[in-house]
């Protein structure tokens, strides 16, 4: 109903909708949706047509703006107070906040613990598929618990309670109509859950990120997958959350079938992470492997570069893994490898090593010849 009221501002324009309803222009409360400003009263007013079956005229409903305000909040929509700024959170943002989750570390293993992960990937495998923002406790407690029995760590309770409540303080996860929530700790959080079984979903702006933009959703499943998901077999948890497996060993997609974006990001993502883990993160050139606080660091190069005009394959065997120098150096052709997988400097002609190997990544001796020829202009 709100949002029907909403298409209904944006269709006639502002002046127009107050004009037809008899409505002033809001001072101080405003809807936030979409990453525009609605005057809170107005939408909800004829928000009401839904139920009473004709929209409110402004005289007809009093408590003023705060209390609109706090309807549309309980509602799930934003709303911002006189004074305050309109500012809706970016890409960057909902990135950020996802890249600072706080995972409990489990006291045997040192492993994260992934109820905050997982959380986030079923909701977004929620919003890819069309569902409502909002589920019922009861639904997130049995959805959300089966999940976290699944792929979370072996000594885990499922107690999905601790990942609503943290995210929600994190600022990604809405609790509408709820404002003394408990911070995700202890018994006292899980009573009150039991208690208030509120419903909950990812908040209002996060939420349309990931319905609208195929492309930010896959960048999220990857970090998460990649930063909280080794051991786990990363198609099975897909298509588990309904996002549809990709699939790797082969590299490109069956042909004839239209590929989505966020099949394709996700698949080269994996694809990458496939090859460099075959190469326990050692550069293939000079066997070198960074070490950073989250693990190890290596790139995945292409042989043959994707698009054009060169249009290699993203396939396994045009692949290399490399240190970041020795990318950027094969890239820029300064190093090529010769037909029987020696190293060539090509600035000082000089050979340096054999390129290193793995036993289960094959290379093209074809993507290197193409290599030699156009990127780094050898015969
Ligand atoms: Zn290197």
């Amino acid at each position: 109903m709100v949002l029907d009221a909403i298409a209904e501002f944006d269709r006639l324009g502002r002046d127009a909708f107050l004009e037809e309803y008899g409505y002033r222009r809001a001072i101080g409360y405003f809807l936030v949706h979409g990453g525009r400003r609605y005057d809170s009263k107005a939408i909800a007013g004829v928000a009401y047509r839904g139920v009473r079956g004709r929209p409110l005229r402004p005289d007809e409903f009093s408590g003023g703006n705060a209390t609109v305000a706090r309807v549309l909040g309980d509602l799930g929509f934003e709303v911002t107070k006189p004074g305050q700024a309109v500012t809706v959170p970016s890409v960057e943002d909902l990135l950020q906040k996802v890249d600072s989750l706080k995972p409990a570390v489990s006291p045997t293993t040192g492993a994260q613990k992934r109820h905050q992960p997982l959380t986030l990937l079923w909701a977004i495998g929620r919003a890819a598929q069309g569902e409502p923002r909002l589920t019922t406790w009861e639904s997130t407690r049995r959805e959300l618990g089966q999940l976290i029995e699944e792929f979370g760590l072996e000594e885990d309770r499922p107690s999905p309670e601790f990942p609503v409540l943290w995210l929600y303080h994190h600022g990604l996860w809405d609790l509408p109509g709820h404002t003394d929530v408990p911070r995700a700790s202890g018994s006292p959080a899980q009573r009150w859950m039991k208690e208030q079984r509120p419903d909950s979903g990812l908040r209002t702006w996060a939420h349309e990120i990931v319905t609208d933009q195929e492309d930010v959703r896959a960048q999220i499943v990857v970090r998460l997958l990649g930063a909280y998901f080794h051991g786990v077999d990363h198609n099975t948890l897909l298509a588990r959350i309904g996002l549809n497996p990709v699939a790797i060993r082969g590299g490109s997609s069956t042909p004839g079938r239209v590929e989505s974006v966020v099949e394709r990001v996700i698949r080269d993502s994996l694809l990458a992470e496939q090859i460099k883990r075959a190469h326990d993160y050692h550069c293939q050139i000079c066997g070198d492997r960074l070490a950073l606080q989250q693990g190890f660091y290596a790139e995945g190069a292409h042989i043959r570069p994707l698009g054009k005009p060169h249009n290699g394959p993203d396939e396994p065997d045009n692949l290399l893994c490399l240190c970041p120098n020795h990318h950027v150096l094969f890239d820029r052709g300064a190093i090529a490898i010769q037909a029987d997988l020696r190293v060539m400097d090509t600035t000082s002609e000089t050979p340096l090593d054999l390129l290193r190997l793995a036993p289960n990544h094959e290379i093209s001796p074809e993507h290197l010849a193409y290599h030699r020829k156009v990127i780094a202009e050898r015969s």
